[in-house]
């Protein structure tokens, strides 16, 4: 398992849980976000109306999950959670959406996996608030309509561009989640710090929060190995200095880059001279899908401006070049 993945493990989940803020006050960063949700909360709220399906979209460990509680506990409602592969038939999801109460929030996480039959069902649920489904077979079959209370749909997905543009479009509100900056995440890491009694002081807290690839499920991941050495070393006080041995024996180096990192940058810089190189290219050089690089690996490099996009292929900047202790590259 690699420690800087941003997907959770199933061990997990459970810790996961009891960090989660619950509210948007609690909510730190993303200040876009939450200023619009506010305003459309409230709105809903004053009219007395469900809120309007909300897409959350950006890389795992950002908060999705986190902000659809966040919104059904701001519109004291309860929110039924449940994924994209999850729903395998059209009867699946006619047994979730009726369950639901006036206002409830739906979450829908990697929505972009929906099967295409059900995101068929799911037009008129979403537009209209009822279900056309066909019950029995052959000549047997017949339509019948279902009326569901009004709902919140709340979809995530960490590729909005896999999305149909017909479920695309049922959304009123489109939330891109961001990786966080230093500060946010340092204060995220203060906030699990506290929850989980560690002791640990602000310097220490923004080590941690640099290492942690913008992700506050990094940040927490990484805040838990942290204590662990903590407790074993130093009585359970984290300082800068304790947090900063522990991540380099965690083999997270200061900018949150990990072997597999190194790995890829060395061979853009040393196989292909820096690039541009195509992403098949790189792909099949360090042996991993191509999808992979796109969607694990590069867009946090991208962020930190270790790799750019160019229309013949991508690229290791100068900053890149002198992190890894390279010479500058040599262009023609
Ligand atoms: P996603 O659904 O995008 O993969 P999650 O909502 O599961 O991410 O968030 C992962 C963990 O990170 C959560 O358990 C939560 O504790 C923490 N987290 C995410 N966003 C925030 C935030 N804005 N403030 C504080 N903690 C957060």
């Amino acid at each position: 398992d690699r420690v800087l993945s941003g997907q959770a493990t199933e061990a997990e989940q459970q810790f996961e849980l009891s960090l989660r803020p619950q509210r948007l006050a609690q909510y730190i960063g993303q200040d876009k976000v939450k200023d619009n949700l506010k305003i459309f909360i409230e709105a809903a709220k004053l009219r007395q109306e469900s809120l309007d399906h909300v897409l959350l979209y950006g890389p795992p460990g950002l908060g999705k999950t986190t902000l659809a509680v966040v919104i059904a506990n701001e519109m004291t409602v309860n929110v039924k959670m449940t994924s994209g592969p999850a729903i395998e038939r059209p009867g699946d999801l006619a047994a979730i959406l009726s369950s639901l109460e006036a206002g409830d929030v739906l979450f829908i996480d990697e929505i972009h996996r929906l099967p295409r039959a059900i995101e068929e069902v799911l037009y008129s649920a979403m537009e209209d608030f009822c279900l056309d489904i066909v019950v029995g077979k052959g000549p047997e079959a017949r339509s019948i309509r279902l009326d569901l209370p009004p709902f919140t749909l709340v979809g995530a997905t960490t590729r909005a561009g896999a999305l149909s543009a017909p479920l695309r479009d049922r959304f009123g509100v489109l939330a891109r989640l961001e990786y966080y900056d230093e500060e946010a995440l340092a204060q995220i890491v203060i906030r699990s710090g506290e929850l989980f009694g560690v002791e640990l002081n602000e310097q220490a807290a923004y080590e941690i929060a640099r290492r942690s690839r913008g992700t506050p499920r990094i940040a927490n991941r990484l805040l838990k190995r942290v204590r662990d050495y903590a407790q074993v070393l130093a009585n359970g006080i984290v300082s800068e200095q304790l947090a900063q041995q522990a991540l380099e024996l965690l083999q997270v180096d200061p900018r949150g880059l990990d072997h597999i990192d190194h790995k890829l940058m060395q061979s853009m810089i040393e196989r292909f001279g820096g690039g541009p190189v195509g992403l098949d290219a790189l792909a099949a050089s360090i042996g991993e899908e191509r999808i992979t690089i796109e969607d694990v690996y590069e867009p946090y490099l991208l962020q930190i401006g270790f790799i750019q996009r160019t229309p013949r292929g991508r690229i290791a900047t100068m900053i890149c070049y002198d992190h890894f202790g390279y010479p500058p590259a040599q262009k023609e």
